[in-house]
């Protein structure tokens, strides 16, 4: 049978290949069985290209690096404590270090993999079987809240911005880990966070809404001219983390005409939230018809986050893709649906960001 060509809309795995947790890390273009994502298991599952984050970890030696940290269980469920801000200084060069991480990854590659800067090009890489990189910032703390150094970004190939991860910082606000939790946790955009959506609109940068508060992402909703996108979360009516949407929040991504990518991650997916249980594929097939059926097929994706969450077992590695398209075919979701789910719908909505 013919692989499906599919576009993923978040993964961790330059973190993982940058600044490994443990161990001496791993070859991307050779592989391995560590981690979720490397060049030959791409090319196993059919992977294309997707939207790989750059994330700067708490500093080293901070307790904040611990997953697990500040967690109480519940009698439904669980919180973690709020996570703090991190210097800018330091979110600056990890950040820094990360481009010119991506830069030798994309010259040693020898042409398999490329970071994607326009619209024609990611029609291009995929025409030519070239793994396309669409670099990405998972919370904004590396950017100065004047906005000076977006351009300069910009020129190092950032195509997609998420404003907050779970934390704090100039420009906004993102949702503490909660189970079960309104995402509606805090303040909205500040005066800084607000221009940057603008600026982020002019340049053809999209805005990730993945980790930002409700009031956050409604008053994005309110000032972007671009489809509303989140990333790598799920539907908050069948797991009720802080970090999923609710239907009115589905709605509105509907009605800009984006697309939510949905996140593989049991902690995020099953019903009950149980942090030390499995999600089975058609867990994770049971929030992509959700959104289906919703707001429309045009208005679904998939965001995994390979390389920074625990994945569904069915669904260990990017190899595994096959088995959830199968899935979603069993579901009853035709050839062109499919296409849509895996990778047109993406595509659509980075050419209408993008504007080239
Ligand atoms: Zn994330």
């Amino acid at each position: 049978m013919r692989l499906l060509p599919v576009f993923d809309g978040h993964n961790d795995t330059l973190l993982d290949l940058y600044a490994p947790e443990e161990g001496e890390g791993r070859s991307f273009l050779e592989g391995s069985d560590k981690g979720h994502v490397d060049l030959p298991r791409a090319r196993e599952g059919g992977l294309v290209g997707g939207i790989f984050a750059i994330f700067t970890p708490p500093p080293e030696g901070s307790p904040e690096r611990d997953l697990h940290y500040g967690l109480t269980i519940t009698e439904h469920g669980y919180t973690l404590q709020p996570r703090s801000a991190v210097d800018h200084d330091y979110a600056r060069e990890f950040t820094d270090g990360a481009f010119d991480f991506v830069d030798r990854l994309e010259v040693g590659a020898g042409g398999e993999i490329a970071v994607v800067r326009t619209y024609r090009d990611l029609e291009r890489y995929l025409r030519e079987g070239v793994l396309s990189l669409v670099l990405h910032l998972e919370g904004a703390a590396a950017i100065k809240e004047d906005l000076s150094d977006l351009g300069r970004y910009y020129d190092r190939g950032l195509r997609s911005l998420g404003l907050v991860w779970s934390r704090p910082n100039v420009f906004g606000s993102g949702v503490p880990f909660r189970f079960p939790h309104s995402p509606d946790t805090g303040p909205g955009l500040t005066e800084a966070g607000k221009m940057l959506v603008g600026e982020c609109n002019r340049l053809g940068i999209l805005i990730d809404l993945a980790h930002i508060n409700e009031k956050g992402f409604w008053d994005v909703a309110r000032l972007s001219d671009a489809p509303l996108v989140v990333s790598h979360a799920g539907v908050h009516a069948i797991c009720p983390s802080s970090r999923n949407l609710t239907d009115e929040q589905l709605d509105a991504i509907g009605d800009s005409d984006g697309l939510l990518g949905v996140i593989f991650a049991a902690t995020m997916t099953r019903p009950d939230g149980d942090r030390e249980k499995d999600i089975p594929i058609t867990g994770i097939v049971d929030h992509i018809h959700y959104v289906a059926q919703r707001i429309g097929v045009d208005h679904v994706a998939l965001g995994s986050d390979f390389d920074g969450a625990v994945m569904s077992q069915e669904l260990r590695d990017v190899a595994a893709l096959p088995r959830l398209i199968q899935a979603l075919r069993d579901r009853g979701y035709d050839d062109q649906s499919l296409e849509q789910i895996a990778y047109r719908n993406w595509f659509r909505v980075l050419k209408d960001t993008w504007k080239e």
